[in-house]
């Protein structure tokens, strides 16, 4: 089979790697490589930030009023809606989650550029009062410049997107590293959105490669005005302390182990449903998984059975399938880290009640399924209940009292989601205030818009996305004197 070729995508144009060196992409459900991305290191992202730093200057980007701009991030919209079907299979092709998944992904993106380019035309300056009537004083907030942003496989459109979209909006440009499992679809996206919208050469380059040699080249790199991360917590220190060796800010949106508290008085069909929809829906791969279940003593067994019962329907198969529930592992490093983990609870004594382990390929290929896994009686203090996992492995935990809950809930080093099912709304605000977790859902779990911020406490993350005053993290004020 003919492999593909991809590019990097700077000042506009495809370009090869400077080093001429490729890595191999896989289809993780046929098992096999389907192309190559380059193996970029500092001398492409040298090349991408230069065009980015004349992008910013060219009265092509910089000179364009907010209007324009709007109108610009408009076209942009109305280009991903014409391509999402495309945009998702490159994304299914690359992580093997679910079509279905990724093209729901890809339907909301456009949601993301309408909302941000509504906010080009209302980032306002102020005047000042000052004590001198002969001074006057105003301030502007202008764009910070080159934005590197480097994103993950799981998601990998949208969260980009996620940062785009308020940078744009604030009038920066962008250099982006996209995982390595899943570059393609960012390099397809800068194509049409620069051919298609009209988007000028240098402000969305894209650069591809391993973490630690095109990333950290990228996240270190002088000319980087903001470092927005989003991925592991291994990857996001060593992005952090890159920006921090500049002076740089950064956000990052990391990790989890989000909890689904399930209290007695709750609807427990509607619970066990959210409980392995918010574990087993995108196969666990997904930043807000809830992988940890704080169950109620007194409903804790028929809990364990019916969300055994749901566990054991889900289907596992081809990801572009209607009728799949969830795919292959996107890749062999991931599917040796589910693995690993699934020894740790073995080891250290969690009941397990469904899967466990590997399953063969349907097909009767090589690509790596996990069954959808439950283990009870988790102790939480051990390794499957504190380490994210990253697949579909659930750890149930049960508890007797709010204040238990609210501990064990807390007990990680993580706090990007949590859920709370109950049908007693003064124990609901109760509990949400005392949870340390960036988004809280009752009896719903994963919701989300681009209306409102999301992000993490603790080692889930620094700073948000979404939501209107997010834009200010992508802009520095100025103040100005005028002596009258
Ligand atoms: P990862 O950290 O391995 O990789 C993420 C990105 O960081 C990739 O592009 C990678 O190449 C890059 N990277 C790795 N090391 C780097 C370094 N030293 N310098 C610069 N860049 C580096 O994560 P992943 O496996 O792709 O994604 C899964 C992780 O992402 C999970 O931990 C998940 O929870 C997290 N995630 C968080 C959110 C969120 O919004 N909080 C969303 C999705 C995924």
């Amino acid at each position: 089979m003919t492999l593909l070729t991809v590019e990097n995508f700077i000042d506009g144009a495809s370009c090869p790697a400077q080093s001429g060196a490729w890595l191999e992409c896989d289809n993780p459900y046929e098992a096999a490589p389907w192309g190559r991305i380059p193996r970029s290191d500092a001398a492409d992202v040298e090349l991408a930030v230069a065009a980015a730093h004349r992008a910013f200057k060219d009265p092509a980007w910089g000179g364009l009023t907010a209007t324009k701009r709007a109108a610009l991030m408009n076209r942009m919209a109305d280009v991903i809606t014409a391509h999402a079907e495309e945009l998702a299979r490159i994304e299914t092709r690359d992580n093997g989650k679910t079509y279905k998944e990724m093209l729901a992904q890809l339907r909301r993106i456009p949601e993301w550029y309408r909302f941000y380019a509504g906010l080009c035309d209302k980032i306002n300056g102020a005047v000042l009062p000052t004590e001198n009537p002969d001074m006057m004083n105003y301030t502007r907030h202008e764009p910070l410049g080159v934005i590197a942003m480097i994103t993950p496989w799981n998601s990998p459109l949208m969260l980009l997107s996620w940062k785009l979209a308020p940078a744009l909006a604030a009038g920066n440009v962008a250099v982006v590293k996209p995982s390595e499992y899943t570059s393609a679809s960012a390099v397809r996206f800068a194509q049409i959105v620069t051919e298609e919208a009209g988007l000028p050469a240098g402000v969305l380059n894209i650069v591809t490669g391993l973490g630690a040699e095109a990333g950290a080249a990228l996240t270190r790199h002088p000319g980087i005005a903001k470092v927005a991360f989003t991925g592991g917590i291994g990857g996001g220190r060593q992005a952090y302390m890159a920006a921090a060796h500049n002076l740089r800010p950064a956000t990052l949106e990391l990790g989890g182990k989000s909890p689904n508290i399930v209290f007695a008085d709750a609807d427990l069909e509607q619970a066990a449903r959210g409980v392995v929809q918010g574990i087993f829906g995108s196969g666990g791969q997904s930043c807000v998984a809830g992988s940890r279940a704080l169950v109620h003593v007194s409903v804790y067994d028929r809990v364990l059975t019916r969300i055994t019962e749901l566990a054991d329907k889900i289907r596992l198969g081809d990801p572009m399938s209607p009728d799949t529930d969830i795919g292959p592992v996107a890749n062999r490093a991931q599917f040796d880290r589910i693995m690993t983990c699934i020894s740790w609870a073995k080891e250290d004594g969690a009941r397990l009640l469904c899967g466990g382990g590997a399953v063969a390929d349907p097909k009767g290929g090589a690509a790596l399924f996990v069954a959808p896994t439950i283990f009870a009686d988790v102790d939480p203090a051990s390794r499957i209940a504190q380490e994210e996992v990253f697949g579909p492995v659930l750890s149930v935990i049960p508890f007797e009292t709010e204040a238990q809950a609210v501990e064990i809930a807390n007990g990680t080093a993580f706090g990007l989601g949590a859920g709370l099912w109950t049908r007693d709304i003064a124990r609901v605000h109760k509990i949400a205030a005392r949870i340390e977790a960036g988004t809280i859902w009752v009896n719903s779990y994963k919701g989300g818009s681009h209306i409102s911020p999301f992000g993490g406490f603790k080692a889930s993350g620094i700073g948000r996305e979404g939501g209107v005053e997010m834009i200010h993290d992508y802009l520095q004020t100025k103040s100005v004197w005028i002596n009258l």
